[in-house]
């Protein structure tokens, strides 16, 4: 462990410092489910070993005696993730916004000591109010394993080093994973909306035909993402997501669609045949209507950064467990065109590089069995009462016990009719547990939808309540609700 560098791979999962943060009960699960998520995910992109910063982390927070993580006074009042500016046994601690803000300021503390600035960093600098100090101190560059700190640097404990080695150790107990359909809440990649309008069959519809995601291909750009989305401008050609070479994912058509990538069907193999053009419509199957499709930027023959492979494998188990798509449903772009035609044939896409490494990490998931044609709701965030925010979305907490109004009310995935349903409707008076509501699609004047604790989003016009908070803009009709108030 001393000689331990600390930029390196990451040597353990984000998903086993939540488990070991749960079962201590760790203070502000939400900001250290943040803490986790952009320590990993920042710490990743700047080549730091995120999993001993957060050992590092757990020993900075936690409890004399105890042990555990993000359980001091520090750490639940001010955030404070790594002692940061404490210098003194009763100094005031500075205080960060949230959890992402105490990740990047962690990180930043480790660039004090290491010296150099990865560009991702930059712009958290002010995060640190000890970053200047550190090299004022003429400690910049005096880090770059874990045995140089303690001993004034971080910490004055001399036996600083072994206590993360310990605790990292005592975190390790919890990397077995005893359910493998747990979400991952951690990886979240950065997701950036693209959409591209008219580049789809809108729901999913080919005549009388709608499909639904059963399959999910995986393709390689062959270029990288700006030029593909100018393609895709001008072509009748498109994906549900690019993802780039950071990591990052474009999402270009919206997944109730189906993009428009697999339907040049030429020599596919017997898998493809055995399965996806088995849906049809006949005599033309187009797998489009059953698939959703990854754009990897990049080359089939070419390098693909690990932070890219990890946003495919999130977003492909994440398809997976929403849509209930077996592993043996992801498709390489080539089981659909096989043909060696020079302009036509894309018997090369993706390459393994691209495909190897996703399918092994999807084999992992054992796919929850659900009636066709419904979707897994899509986990709302924690609740602790507080208002939260998700990828742009404000949840309004709002815990309580709601009933249909009328028959047939639909739950959906989304908070918009043409969202897909997530179980059979409900018929009125049935009862259900709700812990927000949120804005969405504005039906009859009512704009507010109710997010059950499973996750589906149900109009709050068909209930009998409506959340309080936003003004209710009455339509042209009004349902008349029956029951409670
Ligand atoms: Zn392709």
């Amino acid at each position: 462990m001393d000689s331990q560098a600390i930029v390196g791979p990451p040597t353990g999962t984000a998903r086993t410092v939540l488990r070991f943060a749960r079962h201590h009960r760790a203070k502000q699960e939400a900001e250290v489910a943040a803490f986790v998520q952009e320590l990993f995910s920042l710490g990743i992109r700047c080549g730091y070993d995120p999993f001993m910063i957060a050992a590092q982390s757990a020993v900075e927070t936690g409890l004399a005696g105890v042990g555990g993580g993000w359980l001091s006074r520090a750490w639940e009042k001010h955030l404070n993730p790594g002692g940061i500016g404490i210098t003194h046994d009763d100094a005031l601690s500075p205080t960060w916004a949230n959890g992402a803000d105490a990740a990047r300021a962690m990180l930043v503390h480790h660039v004090a000591y290491l010296g150099s600035l990865p560009a991702a960093l930059a712009p958290y600098v002010g995060l640190d109010p000890r970053y200047h100090k550190v090299a004022q101190a003429g400690l910049a560059g005096s880090v770059r394993v874990w045995g140089d700190y303690g001993n004034g640097r971080w910490a004055v404990d001399p036996g600083y080093t072994a206590a993360i080695a310990n605790r990292a150790r005592a975190i390790r107990a919890f990397e077995t994973v005893t359910d493998p359909n747990e979400e991952d809440p951690v990886m979240t990649p950065p997701i950036i909306d693209r959409f591209l309008e008219g580049k789809c069959y809108p729901n999913r519809r080919w005549g009388d035909v709608q499909g639904r995601p059963a399959y999910i291909v995986v393709h390689c750009q062959e270029g990288f993402n700006a030029g593909s989305y100018e393609r895709f401008l001008t072509d009748d050609a498109s994906a549900t997501v690019m993802i780039g070479l950071d990591g990052g994912i474009w999402r270009v058509v919206r997944e109730q669609d189906a993009a428009w990538a697999n339907g040049d069907v030429r020599q596919a193999s017997q898998k493809a045949r055995d399965g996806i053009l088995r849906l049809g419509p006949f005599p033309h199957p187009d797998p489009n209507l059953w698939s959703l499709s990854i754009e990897a930027e990049g080359f089939h023959n070419g390098q693909h950064p690990q932070v890219q492979l990890d946003a495919i494998i999130w977003q492909v188990k994440t398809w997976m467990r929403r849509y209930n798509i077996p592993a043996r449903n992801i498709l390489r772009h080539s089981d659909i065109n096989g043909d060696r035609d020079r302009d036509h044939g894309r018997w090369f896409c993706p390459g393994d590089a691209v495909y190897v490494p996703v399918i092994a990490a999807a084999e992992e998931v054992a796919v929850r069995p659900n009636r066709a044609g419904y979707v897994n709701p899509t986990a709302p965030p924690s609740y602790d009462g507080n208002d939260k925010r998700l990828n742009g979305v404000l949840f309004h907490a709002a815990k309580g016990e709601v009933r249909a109004a009328v028959d047939g009310l639909n739950c959906r995935e989304w908070a918009r009719r043409n969202a897909f349903m997530t179980r059979p409707p409900l018929v009125a008076g049935e009862a259900f547990d709700v812990l927000y509501w949120i804005e969405g699609e504005k039906v009859e004047g009512e704009a507010r939808w109710w997010v059950t604790a499973s996750g589906s989003r149900i109009w709050s016009g068909g209930t009998d309540r409506r959340p309080a908070g936003l003004r209710f803009t009455p339509g042209i009709t009004v349902p008349v609700l029956a029951g409670r108030p």
